[in-house]
């Protein structure tokens, strides 16, 4: 496939006479071609075409919405190495990154055409009717899930398969039926274009209506602010700066008819350093600190930003283990110029705010690379300038010392919302981890023991989420096949004639679903 720069709305190419370029970051250079900005009138025409196509698309059998989730897996995998190669020269990651990543995004797409099939999404219930009830007789209820609406779903610069135009948030809206609109991110639209070429066509082999999927470009910030206030779009998944995601908020929640945003702002992840874990593996630990803070340049959102190791002798063997390997990690081209100008100044805060270098990660590098660093602060610091525990994204991370654990308890309940808290611990440290546990769980959507937060299992009991600003709304998941939630809302269906009910709901078709019967749960029958 060559690029033609060109936007897609409703499965059909367009083009604009406003064009933007995309930039190789590792030598600065742009990129060929030049890429359609999309002003008012290709917003109206995609908002237009995924209105009209959703009461099609929504009532389409679960198996038919499968099978185009599954053809959209199967036509990016086709595309084979040309994707890749156009993917790690508008993002710089490595071809085994991006090669690993294009697995996850197929199979995050087959995992919600499974889900599909197995219905437990539908949330069917059937309250059958009790007409000779006293003091009052009880009509017929039955409820299912439907699709939310149109969503407008923002690429994300770390992950351009993965979570960028046909990512999770993408499958997920996919998935539960609504029709969707990409606002592409600016720093990779060529892998943008080939990922929607690839849907467009999986659209069209497998009959979908072609105002399903759109996608528009461009590399500024009234383009998103605009789709979002759109009165057809309703809901937003995005990933990316609390800045960005705050401010679409404000867009949604402004509109006459307010919508949910799904936003994945910042997250630290602190890592709690216990006394035991130190004694018996101080140098292995910081073996796999220094792998999970520098995976990706640190372009993660489940870097470990933070650790709180609590005072005990084997705390320098850990910091002196973590100097020599960072030394040896060579710095690695980040994503946008821009994101490394973020990391640059984000470092000389740290260090204005009085935290000292503990070690640095190895000199050299091309253009826009960052150099790892770890930072250290006695507790008494991060306590009385909570800026400290902010996001920098990039590899840096900060080490306090603690000296009790109430120091490592406040600074738990002083910290935001995270995505991820992790604890390294052996069996004497349970009495510590116990305490902590409560407040564990109030701060993040995903608590882990004796593991590190990079490497996010795409599955069923994965959480991506925690409270703000972690994410918009900590009542769900960007990752896992419960994303599907954020897209759906019940309806109750009273006193309905047997023609009349969805599908899934009729009497004869219910025991073929997942459901409750007057309360009571029941498995599928199949076959
Ligand atoms: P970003 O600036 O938040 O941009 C993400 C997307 O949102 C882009 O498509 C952007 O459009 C759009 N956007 C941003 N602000 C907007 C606004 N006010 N109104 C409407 N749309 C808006 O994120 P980024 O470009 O990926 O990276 C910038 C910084 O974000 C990084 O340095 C890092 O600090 C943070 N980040 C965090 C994570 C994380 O996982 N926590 C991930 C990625 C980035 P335009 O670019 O077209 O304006």
């Amino acid at each position: 496939m060559t690029l033609t720069g060109e936007l897609f709305i409703g499965g059909e190419r367009h083009g604009s006479a406003r064009k933007f370029q995309a930039y190789d970051p590792s030598c600065g250079r742009p990129l060929e071609p030049a890429f359609s900005v999309a002003g008012a009138a290709e917003i109206e025409a995609a908002c237009a075409r995924a209105h009209e196509a959703f009461d099609a698309y929504r009532g389409l059998a679960p198996e038919r919405r499968a099978v185009f989730l599954e053809a959209i897996a199967a036509h990016i995998m086709a595309q084979g190495e040309p994707l890749l190669e156009r993917a790690h020269r508008e993002t710089a990651l490595p071809m085994a990154r991006l090669e690993s990543e294009r697995a996850r995004t197929a199979h995050q797409l087959r995992m919600f055409a499974a889900e599909l099939r197995m219905g437990e999404w539908l949330d069917l219930r059937v309250d059958p009717a009790l007409p000779h009830r006293q003091p009052a007789p009880r009509p017929d209820l039955r409820l299912r899930r439907i699709a939310v609406g149109p969503v407008a779903v923002f690429g994300a610069s770390n992950f351009p398969l993965a979570f960028s135009v046909a990512g999770g948030d993408s499958a997920a809206a996919l998935a539960a039926g609504c029709p969707i609109v990409v606002k592409g991110h600016p720093a990779h639209p060529g892998t943008s274009e080939w990922v929607a070429q690839a849907i467009v066509a999986a659209a069209a082999e497998t009959g979908m209506p072609a105002g399903v999927f759109s996608l528009l470009n461009g590399p500024d910030t009234q383009l998103g602010a605009t789709l979002v206030a759109d009165r057809r779009i309703h809901a937003v998944a995005f990933t990316g700066s609390r800045a960005g995601g705050l401010a679409l908020m404000q867009v949604a929640a402004q509109r006459p008819v307010p919508i949910p945003v799904f936003a994945e702002m910042s997250s630290v992840n602190p890592v709690i350093l216990l006394p035991g874990a130190l004694g018996a593996r101080a140098e292995r630990l910081a073996h796999e600190f220094v792998s999970s803070l520098t995976l990706a340049v640190g372009q993660m959102c489940t870097n470990p930003g933070i650790l709180l190791a609590l005072q005990c002798p084997p705390v320098q063997a850990f910091i002196e283990a973590a100097r020599t390997a960072l030394a040896g990690v060579t710095p690695g081209v980040m994503l946008t110029a821009g994101i490394q100008r973020n990391y640059v100044q984000s470092l000389e805060r740290t260090r204005a705010h009085g935290a000292q270098w503990l070690a640095h990660g190895g000199e050299g590098g091309a253009a826009n690379s960052g150099r790892a660093a770890l930072f250290g602060v006695p507790a008494a610091a991060l306590i009385d300038q909570p800026q400290l525990a902010e996001e920098t994204f990039g590899p840096a991370a900060l080490l306090v010392h603690c000296a009790t654990l109430g120091e490592v308890r406040q600074i738990i309940e002083q910290l935001e919302g995270q995505l991820t808290l992790a604890v390294h611990m052996e069996e004497s440290d349970q009495p510590l981890a116990q305490a902590l546990l409560p407040a564990l769980e109030r701060k993040a959507g995903r608590l882990i023991v004796n593991g590190w937060p990079t490497g996010v299992e795409v599955s069923h009991a994965m959480v991506h989420g925690g409270p703000f600003p972690a994410t918009s709304d900590a009542r769900s998941t960007s990752v896992g096949s419960l994303a599907i939630e954020r897209f759906l809302r019940p309806v109750c269906y009273q006193g309905f004639p047997e023609a009349l009910l969805p599908v899934e709901l009729r009497t004869a078709e219910l025991p073929g679903w997942p459901h409750r019967l007057d309360g009571e749960r029941r498995l599928a029958r199949r076959g």
